[in-house]
């Protein structure tokens, strides 16, 4: 391998090799040089091949009739005043928004469908 260096970069080659004492010549001090910007572009393409799958899972995610909104969540807790509406039930510990007719049977995230239930009236229901 030839390398036509001009007297500056030459300099800053000698400067490189100096800091990189345990380095004797300069083929394996390219080497290094190449497998560290390698890494980091690997690295860089794995960083952005993966933010690509994150959308696509929050895409998917937000079709899910399980997923229900903050601010849908927010409106059914403050119309239910923030009490389990499971009759006679009037806990407000441990609340969370239940689907009057399942997810799994074909319920969806529709205001008339959503309820709140205390963690065990939800866990009761089933
Ligand atoms: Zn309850």
């Amino acid at each position: 391998m030839r390398l036509e260096l001009t007297h500056e970069q030459n300099e800053k080659l000698e400067k490189l090799k100096a800091l990189k004492s345990h380095t004797h010549n300069v083929e394996s001090l390219l080497m290094q040089l190449i497998e560290k910007e390698l890494k980091s572009y690997e690295n860089a393409q794995r960083k952005s091949s993966k933010s690509n799958k994150n959308t696509e899972f929050g895409a998917a995610r937000s079709k899910n009739p399980r997923q229900i909104s903050k601010r849908l969540r927010n409106h059914v807790l403050n119309t239910a005043n923030y009490k389990c509406q499971y009759p006679g039930c009037e806990s407000r510990h441990f609340l969370q928004i239940d689907h009057i007719h399942p997810v799994r049977r074909g319920g969806d995230q529709r205001r008339s469908n959503l309820q709140v239930l205390c963690a065990n009236h939800n866990r009761h229901k089933g």
